[in-house]
């Protein structure tokens, strides 16, 4: 990443005054803590400044804060003159609201990202693919600009960077992560709230439905992936919601045999939302990409309509086309 690109983005948003931050829809720790730790910067510059998210603050990140977060893109302003994006390139994987506004918007934008595979075409944009987290480019923007880093930055930051690393075990993990990790605790990041947030969190109902995933759970030796779903009556009978099934895929992933751990759940009649993750043994990207899909090597996702072992066929021979 050159200086020079980080020249010209602060130069963007010194010169911009009514800024709108969007994440993407499902939010995580990376898209939260990257879209408010910036939002908290720009307020000290006392820039006018709101965040855009389709969806509400899951329980297990409601520590991280915002005033100013809109669900509806009625409530903004009509007089912006920047919009960033922040941990998506892809104004889809905002939602369908941010697609139509975007039709009619003229202005700046600013694409701040670490995802494979852009879609959004704009000439502004910090994109990083060797960055473990986006809360990492956020980071850097805001060292470039000298706003100085307080607590509660820190720790919106160091979100982003524990949940999109999983705690630094994920194979996206580098000399840059921990360096930037370090450097936020040194700000005052509260790594126990953290940690005591997104691990200690779950609540006993999530066992309920987790013995329905276990129960549908596959392992295909050929393909060596770890598959399973539940379906929207498993969390209504549960009474669960989708943040009870979060990690899935990536908890597969933790037995030797599985090289890839598939996480399927149930959006509306037989249309599904996929979860890939794997650490190293394909590009997942590159299979989500032929679902219409996006993410990264490691982990990605699409979304699909059809029959559930259909799925899980075509997805096991991809896999072996591509190994
Ligand atoms: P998750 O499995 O946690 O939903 O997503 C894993 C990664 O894949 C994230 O980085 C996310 O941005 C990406 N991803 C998940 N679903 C989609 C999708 O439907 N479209 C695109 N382009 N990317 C996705
Ligand atoms: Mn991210």
């Amino acid at each position: 990443m050159s200086i020079f690109n980080l020249e010209k983005i602060s130069s963007l948003i010194s010169n911009s005054h009514n800024i709108l931050i969007v994440s993407h829809y499902d939010p995580d720790g990376d898209a939260l803590g990257s879209s408010i730790g910036l939002y908290e910067a720009l307020n000290k510059i006392k820039k006018n400044c709101y965040v855009y998210n389709r969806d509400k603050i899951p329980d297990y990140l409601s520590f991280i804060k915002c005033r100013n977060l809109i669900n509806c893109l009625s409530d903004v302003p009509n007089d912006l003159d920047l919009i960033i994006f922040v941990d998506l390139n892809d104004y889809e994987r905002a939602g369908s609201e941010m697609e139509k506004y975007m039709i009619n918007f003229k202005n700046n934008i600013l694409v701040i990202d670490h995802h494979q595979n852009p879609k959004i075409n704009s000439t502004n944009s910090l994109i990083d693919t060797s960055c473990s987290a986006t809360a990492i480019l956020i980071f850097k923007i805001i060292d470039h600009m000298q706003i100085s880093i307080n607590k509660l930055i820190a720790t919106n930051l160091l979100t982003g960077i524990i949940t999109d690393t999983s705690s630094f075990k994920n194979s996206n993990t580098n000399s840059q992560s921990l360096e930037i990790a370090s450097k936020l605790l040194d700000f005052g990041a509260d790594l126990n709230l953290i940690n005591s947030s997104i691990y200690n969190d779950r609540s006993i109902k999530r066992i309920d439905l987790e013995k329905k995933i276990l129960s549908n759970f596959l392992f295909d030796n050929d393909s060596r992936t770890g598959f399973s779903y539940c379906t929207l009556e498993d969390y209504r009978k549960t009474n669960t919601t989708k943040e009870d099934s979060e990690g899935m895929a990536n908890y597969f992933l933790h037995h030797k045999e599985i090289m890839i751990g598939i996480f399927v759940r149930e959006i509306d009649k037989k249309s599904w939302k996929v979860s890939l993750r794997s650490n190293g043994y394909i590009d997942l990207s590159k299979l989500a990409n032929m679902f219409g899909g996006g993410g990264h090597k490691n982990a990605a996702g699409f979304k699909y309509s059809g029959e559930i072992e259909d799925l899980r066929k075509d997805l096991n021979n991809k896999i072996i086309d591509e190994k």
